[in-house]
């Protein structure tokens, strides 16, 4: 699709905005929309050109696949080959909400959303607006996070708009996102669940319905060289700010030293709340640090904030790996490109 010249600004407030999002949807547009993770750029689902439209206005991979969004439990079965009884378990007592359930595609789904892939990933959110989009396009909807490829992914509506602004049809304004983080990706295409990608709903929570679930080496370590990985989104730089991040593993004395004798034009550190003080480079707080959801649902906005106040060099408190602090984990890591300083 050729770039759009204005991107228009609609509110979720508002039902005949709402309207007005699923009948651009509907014709083949694309509108970012608020769910309870982060803003999703989405399109028909159902229609491989304008599915093919959110590759271009992201700059993202073609071979990296989509997740498709219902709003009904019902929309489901018409889009993969089977839901198999495991799976229909963990929709019961996980959806609506941030979990993305992959199974073999079924022939509607068209290329551009599996990218490839026999299989589909498909989510049902519990944002009420997400769900009312869906139902005013009558579609289901696909949608990738709604930045350029590689950038922190959106948490509020001004965040796509510095992305995308021209690049998209609207963006409907939701207000900020509650989890803050992209949804938990499990993939049941195989004989033993595994996890692709950590989000809100923790690996716990998941063998709490299925038993057995492998966490894929790729969501704590880099890849190496060449190697085949289940979710292409994995291999790619993401969640990156212009700064160099680096995350920092110690105890909070020992990131003070290491951090403050680093102290120079450029350098900022990213903290858990109430450290700041003692910091002598400028600092942004991403959370408490035993509140994980907090971290969660501040990292993305802290990251371009670093940017914005003119960090060249940005030295990150690492979370815990626990619970939903492993989905902060995983995306802080990658935002540091792997670069890791162990203290101590
Ligand atoms: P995003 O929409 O930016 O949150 O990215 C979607 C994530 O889900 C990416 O990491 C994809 O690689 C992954 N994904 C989507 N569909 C599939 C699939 N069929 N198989 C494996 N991973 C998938
Ligand atoms: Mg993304």
């Amino acid at each position: 699709m050729e770039q759009q010249s204005r991107t228009l600004r609609l509110s979720a407030d508002r039902a005949e905005e709402i309207q007005t999002a699923g009948n651009l949807l509907k014709s083949g547009g694309l509108v970012a929309i608020p769910t309870e993770t982060v803003y999703g750029l989405a399109a028909n689902a159902l229609d491989g050109r304008a599915v093919a439209a959110i590759f271009a206005a992201k700059g993202r991979p073609m071979d990296n696949p989509l997740i498709v969004h219902i709003s009904q439990l019902d929309q489901w079965a018409a889009l993969v080959s089977e839901i198999p009884p495991r799976a229909m378990e963990l929709a019961n007592r996980f959806w609506p909400g941030p979990l993305t359930i992959i199974l073999p595609k079924s022939p509607l789904i068209p290329d551009e959303v599996s990218a490839g892939q026999a299989t589909v990933a498909v989510r049902f959110p519990s944002h009420p607006v997400a769900r009312a989009v869906i139902d005013a396009a009558g579609v289901p909807l696909a949608a990738p996070s709604a930045n350029l490829s590689g950038s922190p992914s959106p948490t509020e509506a001004q965040h796509v708009l510095a992305d995308l602004d021209g690049r998209i049809d609207a963006v409907l304004d939701g207000g900020p996102c509650r989890v803050g983080v992209e949804s938990t990706v499990v993939t049941l295409a195989q004989e033993v669940p595994r996890l692709l990608r950590p989000g809100g709903i923790t690996p716990e929570q998941l063998s709490q319905v299925l038993g057995r679930v492998e966490v894929d080496p790729a969501v704590m370590n880099p890849l190496a060289a060449g190697e085949k990985v289940l979710s292409p989104g994995m291999k790619y730089k993401h969640y990156s700010p212009k700064a160099n991040v680096i995350l920092v593993k110690g105890n909070l004395s020992a990131y003070l030293e290491y951090v403050n004798s680093r102290a120079e034009e450029g350098v900022f550190a990213l903290c858990y709340d109430g450290e700041q003080e003692a910091l002598r480079v400028p600092a942004v707080a991403y959370g408490a640090k035993q509140d994980a959801a907090g971290q969660a649902r501040h990292l993305f906005d802290a990251l371009r904030k670093l940017d914005q106040m003119g960090a060249k060099v940005v030295y990150a408190r690492s979370p815990q790996p626990k619970g939903v602090g492993l989905a902060v984990y995983n995306r802080l890591i990658r935002a540091a490109g792997f670069e890791v300083v162990e203290l101590g």
